[in-house]
């Protein structure tokens, strides 16, 4: 781990990281997850991405700008991690691809950009729009969750990510020595939060608290969200 602090000390790179989800809603998983992220792996950034419009899952349930205010409250006083509501303000489906071209025009070809996932999410990567592109915008990081298994080299369908994990298997010091093209994968506890459970705690009348932080949830009884007459408006 020496080596790898020395490394980190004498590359003057910038590191971005990006961790991005519906967040519907944002819970303590998820912050938990972006903030050791962020401290192990001693990121510059490590910013919060909400998608619009995810094109490979249904449409959240309440409104993007209220997933966004619900994590503007999550991250307030926290001076780790910021808001990046580009996805948002640009509408439409929502493109990891294009976020990454948009931020490597940005920041230009030497910045290190790194998009964070659980692994739930890296086993659908195959069905993201241009995913082979990904690798040549941004390291990929991903976290493996309890209950999953990484992608089976003979599983036809996950042949093309069990290869890609071969192919581009890098380390924490390629992260600061490398602008893009390693995938990172990282044993990290994750806390049995999903916010699928959070939102059906709240349908069937039973409270949600302590697996989301206490100003999240006054936002959602005060508007009345998730419940089975949500006031969101699906947009
Ligand atoms: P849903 O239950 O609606 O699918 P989710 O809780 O899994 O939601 P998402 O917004 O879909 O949250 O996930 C965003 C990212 O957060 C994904 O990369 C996912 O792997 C990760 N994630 C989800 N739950 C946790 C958790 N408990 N701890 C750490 N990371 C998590």
């Amino acid at each position: 781990m020496r080596e790898v602090r020395e490394i980190i000390v004498a590359s003057k790179r910038h590191t971005l990281a990006l961790f991005g989800g519906t967040f519907d809603p944002i819970h303590l998983g998820h912050l938990r997850m972006a903030l050791e992220l962020r401290q192990v792996l001693e990121f510059d950034e490590m910013r919060l991405l909400p998608s619009h419009q995810p094109a490979h899952r249904q449409t959240p349930g309440v409104s993007s700008r209220q997933r966004s205010e619900m994590l503007a409250l999550a991250l307030e006083g926290c001076e780790e991690l910021t808001l990046d509501e580009r996805e948002l303000l640009r509408g439409g489906a929502t493109y990891t691809v294009d976020t990454l071209e948009e931020l490597r025009s940005e920041l230009g070809g030497e910045a290190s950009i790194s998009f964070c996932m659980g692994l739930d999410s890296l086993l659908s990567l195959h069905r993201w729009h241009r995913w082979e592109r990904l690798l040549e915008l941004a390291h990929l990081v991903v976290v493996t969750r309890p209950g999953w298994h990484l992608p089976d080299r003979d599983s036809e369908e996950h042949g093309p990510l069990a290869e890609l994990l071969e192919n581009h298997r890098g380390t924490v010091a390629d992260l600061h020595t490398r602008a893009c093209g390693c995938l990172l994968l990282r044993e990290q506890t994750m806390l049995p939060i999903s916010a699928t459970q959070i939102r059906e705690l709240i349908k069937s009348g039973q409270s949600p608290r302590y697996l989301l932080p206490a100003t999240v949830l006054q936002y959602i009884e005060d508007h009345r969200l998730y419940t089975e007459v949500a006031s969101g408006d699906p947009q």
